[in-house]
């Protein structure tokens, strides 16, 4: 039986950068990872001799722990493509022109999204990201819906139908009656205020050359043979004295381990003892959000010849936001745009076929006839991933914050657990695994039974 200071269950960016961060204090590491690459959620693919970022790709300027590892791992970042001027396709389906970030909509409109988004922000202004069940009024925001909240505060369909766009559908993935208020002010509170959400310009402003990608991989890289592939980790065997991670036939011994894998994935693994009631419960109430990626390829970025940027918002619109995702130096072009929550319920249901179709017809919305004739066309593909699930992340159902937050990050005996799904700062962010990642080896370290 081999033996170490600690395992790392998953090679995602949070296990990575624990075991690196463990290993550099000179802890003998050893990362196990079910698929036959490392990555996680982060992975990307060629087509046609252009690179895809199949998972997350972002960096805001705001997220200094990872800015902080990209510059400590040599990597570089390029702007993303924004030249030119905005779509806005409203519920008639017409696509209007606009620059800045208001968008063009009816002044009474406008002015309601202000005022929402000024509301939004005094409230995210009081959340700590790290405890927002600690905000006095946090039970009363935890239990109502976040579709609730706005009708509640806004009269204007439209002004909500778009506040609703930035948080649901754009980054918890999930119909704004499946989370709360307190839930959608995490979301924001984890990106520095509401006003970041909705300016693409802010929370989507560098892409990293080569892909973000290129982070697990340098960092697997570094830790060389501790990180060993296809270990898909069935049981963790523990006591006070260390635990017995079981994979196949082998039995691995370690003083601690840090199972960094999604919250819903805890599940496949079986603990001995069980682990405490408390946090089946927990995870059981954080489930993933379901958005379907898609990008398409061009020979050209023709918007860019008519003086669009490729940045496109559409509330009503199957795919609800749209970019230039054309990777920097490329002559080709690049779009990528997003289909969520119960829309990309109901064309995962549809043949491929089918769905390129709508899609297609969607893209073809913001930005004409020629959006619908790509040379690639390649969709993401994580709710059909047993080992993901779904995308961007996990997030609590209505009440679940002040019910359950705080278990998920408590430690078990000699057991961690995290991701970016329970970051604070970066939450469902990679910048929240860089520091979910580093904050677990931090406690490893300082513990009393530090070795
Ligand atoms: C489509 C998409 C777009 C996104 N866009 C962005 C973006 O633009 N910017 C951004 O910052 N973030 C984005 N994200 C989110 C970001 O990718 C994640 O927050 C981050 O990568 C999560 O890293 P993690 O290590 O915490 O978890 P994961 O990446 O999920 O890693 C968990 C690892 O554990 C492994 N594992 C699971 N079970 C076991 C087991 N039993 N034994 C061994 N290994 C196991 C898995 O295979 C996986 O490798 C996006 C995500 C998706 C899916």
């Amino acid at each position: 039986m081999s033996v170490h200071d600690t395992v790392v269950v998953g090679a995602g960016v949070t296990g990575l950068v624990a075991a690196w961060r463990l290993s550099q204090a000179g802890q003998d590491v050893l990362v196990l990872e079910a698929r036959d690459r490392v990555g996680g959620r982060l992975r990307s693919e060629l087509h046609d001799g252009s690179l895809f970022e199949i998972g997350g790709q972002w960096v805001s300027p705001d997220q200094d722990a990872l800015t902080g590892l990209l510059d400590e791992l040599g990597l570089q970042t390029y702007l993303r493509h924004r030249e030119g001027a905005s779509l806005y396709v409203d519920s008639g389906g017409g696509a209007r022109r606009f620059t800045g970030e208001d968008l063009p909509v009816a002044a009474d409109t406008a002015a309601a999204i202000e005022r929402l988004i000024k509301g939004l922000d005094a409230l995210t202004a009081e959340i700590d990201p790290d405890r927002p069940w600690d905000h006095p009024d946090a039970e009363r925001l935890d239990h109502v819906t976040f579709q609730q909240w706005l009708q509640d505060n806004c009269d204007d369909v439209e002004a909500r139908d778009n506040i609703a766009l930035y948080v649901g559908q754009a980054m918890l993935t999930k119909p704004t009656w499946s989370f709360s208020a307190l839930q959608a002010l995490l979301m924001a509170a984890s990106a520095g205020s509401f006003r970041h959400l909705v300016d693409a310009d802010f929370i989507l402003d560098r892409r990293v050359v080569g892909g973000l990608a290129s982070v697990p991989l340098e960092l697997a890289g570094r830790l060389g043979d501790r990180v060993r592939l296809g270990q898909d980790v069935t049981a963790v065997d523990y006591s006070d004295e260390g635990a017995t991670v079981v994979v196949g036939p082998e039995r691995i011994r370690a003083r601690r381990v840090v199972i960094a894998v999604p919250p819903p994935l805890v599940r496949r693994i079986r603990f001995m003892p069980e682990l405490p009631a408390s946090h089946r419960h927990a995870r059981e109430h954080q489930s993933f959000g379901l958005v379907i990626k898609v990008q398409v390829g061009f020979t050209t970025p023709f918007w860019r010849e008519i003086g669009l940027s490729g940045t496109g918002f559409g509330p009503y619109q199957l795919v609800h936001e749209v970019y230039d995702n054309t990777p920097d130096g490329s002559t080709s072009g690049q779009l990528v745009g997003f289909i969520s929550g119960e829309d990309a319920d109901r064309v995962g249901a549809l043949s491929d076929d089918e769905r390129r179709a709508e899609v297609l017809e969607s893209f073809a919305a913001y930005l004409g006839e020629a959006a619908r004739t790509p040379v690639t066309y390649v969709e993401s593909d994580w709710q059909h991933q047993e080992l993901t699930g779904g995308a961007y992340g996990t997030s609590f159902d209505v009440g679940g914050l002040t019910r359950y937050g705080r278990v998920l990050r408590q430690p078990v005996g000699p057991i961690e657990f995290g991701t970016s799904d329970v970051a604070g700062l970066g939450f469902q962010h990679v910048d929240g695994a860089v520091r979910v990642g580093a904050e677990i080896a931090h406690r490893v370290l300082t513990s009393r039974d530090a070795p």
